[in-house]
């Protein structure tokens, strides 16, 4: 059974994909625990809506066929969402994932666009690098966004709502790493 929070069909809003329509499915908990954390999936964990058949509600938003499992960490519920998408390939399936939580290179392939947002750990980088297309990264002001020089070639800061003049430290950031944008 999938432990699902919500499900609704809207734009991508930040990355590489900001503006990509899809059927967004937000899946129950978090194996991390963000301070800046919006959804609070950590502390939910038992709140999820256990009578939501997915295909069901996925044909709601037809003809769409694009879905972004996101979190919480949608990876704690790996095998039931490989054995989902095994069962549906007639869907595109997208990732966001913190990184913490390995794919195998069959699993990998099995979606169209994976995107890592590691948080204040360095595990991703052993867990998934070459496997995932994008890097997202919340940034606080702390990051070493030189840790990832060599993960991936998409990358993007996005915004922490809690961090005062975070638009002006997220650009200062960027043109001190050329490779990033915001
Ligand atoms: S990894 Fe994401 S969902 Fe989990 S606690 Fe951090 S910000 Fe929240």
């Amino acid at each position: 059974m999938l432990k699902i929070n919500t499900i609704f069909y809207s734009s991508q809003e930040t990355g590489y994909n900001a503006g990509m329509k899809a059927i967004i499915v937000c899946m129950s908990g978090c194996n991390k625990k963000c301070w800046f954390c919006n959804t609070k999936q950590h502390i939910k964990i038992n709140e999820y809506l256990v009578s939501k058949n997915l295909k069901t509600e996925l044909l709601k938003y037809s003809p769409s066929t694009r879905v972004m499992f996101t979190g919480g960490e949608p990876l704690l519920q790996k095998d039931n969402i490989l054995m989902f998408i095994r069962n549906y390939p007639e869907y595109t399936y997208y990732l966001e994932t913190n990184g913490t939580i390995a794919l195998t290179e069959e699993e990998f392939k099995l979606f169209t666009w994976v995107t890592v947002s590691p948080k204040d750990d360095e595990i991703p980088i052993l867990l998934f690098k070459g496997f995932c297309h994008e890097i997202k990264i919340v940034w606080t002001g702390v990051e070493d966004l030189d840790l990832y020089e060599n993960f991936t070639q998409v990358k993007y800061l996005c915004s922490c709502s809690e961090l005062n003049n975070e638009m002006q430290t997220r650009r200062e950031a960027c043109n001190r790493h050329q490779a990033w944008r915001y």
